[in-house]
């Protein structure tokens, strides 16, 4: 198919279709090119399977070189729990997603986001168990402000100070959550965890290593080397909330690998299936993600919404 180097209808009726959805896959994208191609010009229907991975990449190239003034980009990244899938999203690149939010949520309930990013990836994520999720009844108990932040005003946002930290109710959470799902910032498991979604990856990566890895030494320092709470892939670089992690008995070997990226990781080591931090053979390696969260017995039962899982509280870490 040829393709102008010109800016048309069509690319605008593209960028209409991604402003509307938060994310696009390629596979989603074939029939709606070959929608708008189609009705672009009715004499020549286009099928979706004339649409070529090269077209699409063209529509995205354009489309990005005519909104980078308005600090917008298409930015792609792989889907950690959907096979490595390339999920595509509308990034804003002059600010982060927290900030977006709070043109929608209130400053309460943006304080309440972050005590839920905090329980991700602070409370949930240590040396032994790097889960990187919380269940919905984990995120509902958060719905109170600490004491300590209180005391501190170390919670979240500047807007913290004037509204006191007033929490906000279960309710509200809810509602939150149920947003955040709906919007494509979070994912929820069929075991009932929140993650953070492609979409969010892409438009956190900054603010979670500014906020996550600031090299403080707290309790779970490894002998005075600050532990990085947001670790990267070593096959491809992106951040891992998903996948393995080196089987090294000592939790010290700082390898990690999306389950789609292992194939790529021992193709590019000539097929030694070993480490590439500590050499180690990496059998039986250690989960990242919901499958690092300490079961209760009953784990077993009903989506586990009130009784599933327990022992995300952070008070297993006592190494
Ligand atoms: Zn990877
Ligand atoms: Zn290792």
């Amino acid at each position: 198919m040829s393709q102008s180097e010109s800016y048309d209808n069509t690319h605008r009726a593209f960028l209409q279709a991604l402003i509307a959805r938060p994310t696009i896959t390629f596979a989603e994208a074939q029939p709606l090119l070959a929608l708008i191609q189609t009705s672009h010009n009715p004499d020549r229907p286009v099928l979706e399977g004339d649409i070529t991975r090269a077209d699409f990449d063209h529509y995205v190239h354009a489309v990005n070189n005519a909104i980078s003034s308005f600090d917008m980009e298409i930015r792609s990244t792989a889907h950690q729990s959907n096979r490595g899938v390339e999920v595509f999203a509308l990034v804003n690149t002059a600010s982060d997603a927290l900030t977006q939010m709070a043109t929608v949520h209130s400053a309460d309930e943006i304080a309440f986001v972050k005590r839920v990013l905090d329980c991700m990836f602070e409370t949930n994520n240590t040396r032994k168990r790097e889960v990187m999720a919380v269940t919905s009844w984990q995120a509902l108990k958060l719905t109170k402000v600490p004491d300590s932040d209180r005391r501190e005003s170390g919670a979240a946002t500047q807007q913290d100070t004037q509204t006191q930290n007033a929490g906000i109710t279960m309710q509200q959470a809810e509602k939150v959550l149920r947003l955040l799902v709906s919007e494509s910032w979070f994912e929820c498991s069929d075991k009932d965890f929140y993650t953070l979604s492609p979409r969010a990856l892409m438009e956190l990566r900054g603010w979670l290593i500014d906020t996550y890895n600031d090299g403080d030494n707290d309790s779970d320092s490894d002998h005075g080397h600050p532990h990085e709470k947001i670790k990267v892939c070593m096959a491809c670089r992106e951040i891992i909330t998903q996948g393995q992690r080196c089987p090294d008995p000592t939790l010290r070997c700082p390898a990690r690998l999306h389950s789609h990226c292992v194939g790529k990781m021992w193709r590019a080591q000539g097929g030694r299936e070993v480490c590439p931090s500590c050499k180690k053979e990496w059998k039986e390696p250690l989960p990242v993600g919901e499958k690092a969260a300490k079961r209760s017995r009953q784990s077993g039962s009903m989506g586990g919404r009130r009784s599933g899982v327990s022992g995300l509280d952070g008070a297993d870490e006592s190494d």
